[in-house]
């Protein structure tokens, strides 16, 4: 019976390759963005972590034939739309997470049995978004869920952000890039996260900070923080890595690095104005 991992984090700030190394040394069961299961999975059929096709994924097969015992196909477009509202930082000001539809919170709830019925020590959902483990808790004890802030420069995501990459887990050709960001929106959206994060840290007490540079400069170090005991020996991790969505990186082998390109390409200006407009916000992360 699987406890949950959740991991929080603006993207492009490494979760996929801290993911990725967790599931590979310790005992835990690799999700990916779970958030995106019907949007990208179901509905997109995207290419799961372990190469194939959603629809043709064994693991992911178990969900979805839960879930269409449970819901019509039309059910299964709509909690797609009703849980993007739900988990989105606006939704959280806006108190919706309060004001669950009686159909999104069945989706909960077959969720978190899902996650529990894992042969494994955790289950690690690194769906970044900060306000998806408030509703996940509506059917997760206070002891089943352990939340993970993944924190880095804000400089360092926001200039990451001003390149689009290619979505290489496509399978139709639709959304097959993740578009290019302006700069100082990603430093608004990290500043956003960084609010939201420290109201549901208050919520949910089991949270430990990693910063995604600790992580790059002493990776086992960064993952001891985590309750997973270490993986068996001789265990194939690739049976416990099926993520769906995330970094396309994810499919390529894996490396571990800095990316520090930020520092030269990034201009000293922007590098203050960020430094001044984040400092507040550093604080509600202890960095
Ligand atoms: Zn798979």
């Amino acid at each position: 019976m699987a406890k949950l991992i959740y991991l929080t984090a603006l993207g492009r700030s490494g979760s996929t390759v801290f993911e990725r190394y967790a599931a590979m040394n310790l005992d835990i069961f690799a999700l990916g963005e779970m958030t995106y299961a019907i949007e990208r999975g179901i509905i997109e059929n995207e290419r799961c972590g372990c190469g194939v096709p959603f629809g043709e994924c064994d693991f992911w097969k178990k969900f979805r034939e839960l879930l269409e015992r449970r819901f019509s196909a039309e059910e299964i477009r709509l909690l797609a739309i009703e849980q993007r509202r739900a988990e989105s930082t606006l939704g959280f000001y806006l108190l919706r997470y309060k004001r669950v539809s009686s159909i999104l919170d069945r989706y909960y709830q077959l969720q978190a049995e899902f996650i529990r019925s894992l042969p494994h020590e955790y289950a690690f959902d690194t769906s970044k978004r900060p306000v998806r483990p408030i509703l996940l808790k509506r059917y997760l004890k206070q002891d089943e869920i352990q939340i993970v802030e993944l924190v880095r420069e804000p400089a360092a995501v926001a200039y990451s952000w001003t390149k689009s990459k290619v979505r290489v887990e496509s399978t139709t050709g639709a959304s097959a890039t993740m578009p290019a960001v302006g700069y100082y929106k990603s430093v608004a959206r990290w500043i956003n996260v960084a609010i939201v994060s420290s109201r549901i840290r208050k919520r949910i007490a089991n949270t430990v900070l990693i910063k995604y540079e600790d992580f790059v400069m002493n990776p086992d170090s960064a993952i001891a923080v985590l309750k997973a005991k270490p993986s068996s020996k001789g265990v194939d991790s690739a049976e416990r890595y099926h993520p769906v969505s995330g970094n396309p990186s994810r499919f390529e082998p894996m490396k571990i690095s800095p990316d520090i390109r930020w520092v030269t390409e990034v201009s000293p200006i922007k590098k203050i104005v960020t430094n001044v407009l984040t400092a507040p916000f550093k604080l509600l992360y202890r960095v």
